[in-house]
């Protein structure tokens, strides 16, 4: 059949990570020639099948069951179950998002489909269809091939892909039917965890201020969010600053924090380690200050200000309050 790739549902809205799912099931497509499906699956799901039809693919999949009002592990894995038993994709694609740790493992048991988790590239070569994975602290990556003519399950890393790359289209839809009872659902989810709380969520920040270590001590925070308030910007960390108790663990940015793709991330102070970097790199603008010429997220920015924080963050702050 292909691929398909299920997208995730985020209040009435297709979740911001799924949309760069899709745009890697389209990449995956566009390389292998193969045929693209979207699965939604829910209730009362007309906004979001609406919303599926907008992107490019060959047909939107839509699974409507009462059973399905409420997030479940066991509801959600048996429904992706039947939907990969009836439709044999090659590939079952979705974003590395709380929901898809939940239940794709359990979707792995029960059709036997090996998955690989928190992908961060794809390409076909020779052949084969290969998948990299960051390892040992990303300091390596891993290619992966799925052999045996078994479906993969994969999950994207957020960032991986950007969600401005999805091609929109006028997809059609089809609905099917799939049975689900209640006994079938033993687990009861809690509400959604949120990546944030305080209504903060970095990974659909548009501007990310994030400090570094460079910042010296707690007391000059304030101004560094006083900068992000006059960007109209969350604050974000990296960990030193997170470790050290001066901004919450939410604000963290990295191998260990979350994984942000902003459309500005203006660095401050931070050496641009590459636990950081993970976190950071899919960011399509990328401003950097820091006193050090040589330091390493120089390489990955796109303007680079090469001085003193205590000097330009204010005088910066003071230019955009003024405008
Ligand atoms: C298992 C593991 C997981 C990790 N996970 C993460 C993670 O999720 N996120 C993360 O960020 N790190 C993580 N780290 C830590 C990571 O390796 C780095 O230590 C960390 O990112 C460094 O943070 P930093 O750049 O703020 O500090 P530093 O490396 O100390 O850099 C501070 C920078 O500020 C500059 N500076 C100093 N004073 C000024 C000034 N006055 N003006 C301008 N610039 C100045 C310096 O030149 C320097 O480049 C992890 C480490 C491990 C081992």
């Amino acid at each position: 059949m292909g691929i398909l790739v299920i997208l995730e549902q985020k209040g009435n809205s297709i979740h911001g990570m799924s949309l760069e799912a899709v745009a890697a099931a389209q990449d995956m497509a566009e390389k292998l020639n193969s045929k693209l499906s979207i699965l939604v699956m829910g209730n009362d799901i007309d906004p979001l099948t609406q919303q599926a039809k907008s992107l490019e693919a060959s047909e939107v999949i839509a699974v409507n069951h009462e059973l399905l009002k409420e997030y479940s592990c066991d509801g959600f894995a048996e429904i992706t179950k039947q939907v990969v038993e009836i439709e044999s994709p090659e590939f079952v694609v979705m974003a590395h998002t709380y929901m898809v740790r939940d239940f794709l493992p359990s979707v792995s048991v029960f059709t036997g489909a090996p998955f690989i988790a928190d992908v961060i590239s794809f390409r076909a070569e020779d052949g084969n269809s290969v998948f990299t994975k960051q390892m040992f602290n990303s300091k390596l990556g891993s290619d992966i091939v799925v052999r045996g003519g078994s479906c993969g399950l994969v999950s994207f890393q957020s960032a991986a892909y950007q969600a401005s790359a999805v091609k929109r289209g006028d997809t059609p839809v089809r609905q099917i039917e799939l049975s689900l009872s209640q006994e079938q659902i033993r687990s009861k989810s809690e509400e959604p965890f949120q990546e944030s709380s305080g209504g903060v969520d970095l990974t659909s920040a548009d501007v990310i201020v994030s400090v570094g270590r460079g910042i010296g001590e707690d007391t000059k925070i304030p101004m560094v969010e006083e900068l992000a308030k006059a960007m109209g910007a969350e604050i974000a960390a990296s960990r030193p600053v997170i470790d050290s108790g001066w901004l919450p663990p939410f604000r963290q940015v990295g191998s260990s924090g979350q994984n942000v793709s902003p459309k500005l991330y203006f660095s401050v102070g931070i050496s641009g380690a590459i636990q950081h970097v993970v976190g950071m790199k899919g960011s399509q603008s990328i401003i950097a200050i820091n006193k050090d010429p040589d330091a390493p997220i120089f390489e990955l920015a796109d303007y680079a200000v090469v001085g003193d924080l205590n000097e330009i963050v204010p005088k910066l702050t003071e230019a955009l309050q003024n405008q």
